[in-house]
């Protein structure tokens, strides 16, 4: 650890390393495993969106052992917004289910709200924010201008 292009002050971007010790609040109940996914694909944004994240959203998987349902009391979710992961996500392979993540994370970033609760009957269709959320996880999973200027040289 350490030696990473990313690490100094004025890197761009957090290790997955920083965010796990961040933890901006993943409810799993001790699953590293998702921990581990969701800290990988809070690196690929940003730092000021990753930091927006840490405070205003908690991840949470309602585990399969947990059973059928699950109660989840107000004062675990600290007044902020839910984002609730199947444990499905788990068989997709790691670059999907990293921008399964980041594609929920799109929708917080860009304040979407959900077509149920928007005021506006032309919102009742919610292609657009979906079209919005996926180009938004493409402009952040894009290679950073230094690597792909390194990759044309090749
Ligand atoms: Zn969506």
């Amino acid at each position: 650890m350490g030696n990473r292009a990313t690490t100094g002050a004025a890197a761009a971007r957090y290790t997955p390393e920083e965010v796990w010790e961040a933890d901006g609040g993943i409810l799993t109940l001790g699953e590293d495993e998702l921990r581990a996914l969701v800290s990988e694909a809070l690196s690929r944004v940003p730092r000021r969106v990753a930091d927006r994240v840490f405070a205003g959203c908690i991840f949470i998987m309602a585990k399969f052992e947990w059973g059928a349902a699950t109660y989840i009391p107000r004062e675990l979710l600290e007044g902020k917004c839910a984002i609730a992961l199947s444990e499905k996500l788990m068989d997709e392979d790691r670059e999907s289910a990293i921008r399964t993540i980041l594609h929920e994370v799109a929708h917080f970033h860009l304040r979407h709200v959900p077509p149920g609760l928007a005021s506006d009957p032309g919102e009742a269709c919610d292609c657009r924010q979906e079209r919005e959320a996926e180009a938004q996880v493409d402009r952040w999973l894009k290679p950073p201008v230094a690597a792909r200027r390194a990759q044309r040289r090749r």
